[in-house]
């Protein structure tokens, strides 16, 4: 069975053999930070130069059909090496937002869609013990919605680990209900539009004192409604709500406020009033 180790030192050896990706990761020793108390909830703003182009990603159905998906195995870099878990292949994520920061993507080209995949997800968390997983919504921050991955970085990294103090209200799913069927069940109170396969959702996993835990954060939007070139490039994915929120731009960076990281989560997530309202309305019918 794979090991925490052996993925820990993966990563080491993909960096000794891709000094590109090796370069990204020694320059997130030296990203500017600033740190902000959001009602008790501790948020970083990372500077980080190199995330512009997921920032700024273009993920309407065009532009995707119209660009070569870079996690196909035909279009990864050479340099690019894995390790073979089931049904999947764990990468080095070459422009990282964390230390030690994974992208877990799926052998075959299918779109990103988390039915059928909690199981694999809480396996994951169960052998990479010190890690959190997570999965962007195709709408949701996914700068690949059409093909599955998720990502994994060291939940030291994230404050949402270490803080209960959530400016925006969450489901958490603990024991029995951390299963595909649990999940099922939250996402079905959910609201979503029309057209899309699933309601719009980040969902983190972790191994706590050795059972699988999920959180699922419903979303209400992809991004503020000041996110733009004449506003700001901030587009929050699992990691911007986990308490790391990145702003490629260094005006965002030097602009952003505590006023202006609240209003991005009370546009993006939900309060725990409308997720209780969700929730009875479905148990109502
Ligand atoms: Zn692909």
């Amino acid at each position: 069975m794979l090991k925490q180790t052996e993925i820990t030192d993966f990563f080491k050896r993909q960096l000794q053999i891709w000094p590109e990706a090796a370069a990204r990761f020694t320059a997130l020793d030296n990203v500017m930070t600033r740190h902000f108390d959001i009602d008790g909830f501790p948020v970083t703003i990372s500077h980080n130069p190199a995330r512009i182009q997921s920032s700024a990603a273009k993920v309407d159905k065009a532009s995707i059909a119209a660009r070569r998906c870079f996690l196909c195995d035909a279009n990864r870099p050479p340099r690019q090496q894995h390790i073979d878990w089931r049904d999947y292949r764990i990468l080095v994520n070459p422009f990282p937002i964390l230390p030690e920061h994974f992208t877990i993507i799926a052998k075959e080209h299918r779109p990103q869609s988390i039915k059928g995949a909690i199981a694999d997800m809480t396996q994951l968390a169960m052998l990479m013990p010190d890690f959190a997983i997570f999965y962007n919504g195709p709408a949701c921050g996914a700068s690949a919605p059409d093909h599955f991955h998720f990502q994994a970085v060291r939940k030291s990294a994230l404050p949402m680990f270490s803080s209960d103090k959530l400016p925006f209200d969450i489901i958490r799913l603990s024991g029995e209900k951390a299963s595909q069927h649990g999940v099922d069940a939250a996402l079905d109170c959910l609201p979503r539009d029309g057209e899309e396969s699933e309601p719009k959702v980040n969902i983190f996993c972790s191994s706590e004192n050795g059972t699988p835990e999920i959180t699922i954060i419903p979303r209400r939007r992809h991004r503020p409604d000041f996110y733009g070139e004449d506003g700001m490039l901030i587009s929050p994915a699992s990691i911007d709500l986990a308490g790391v929120i990145v702003a490629p731009r260094r005006s965002d960076f030097d602009s952003i406020t505590p006023e202006i990281i609240k209003d991005i989560y009370s546009q993006l997530c939900f309060s725990r009033s409308e997720i209780n309202s969700f929730q009875n309305d479905n148990t109502a019918h």
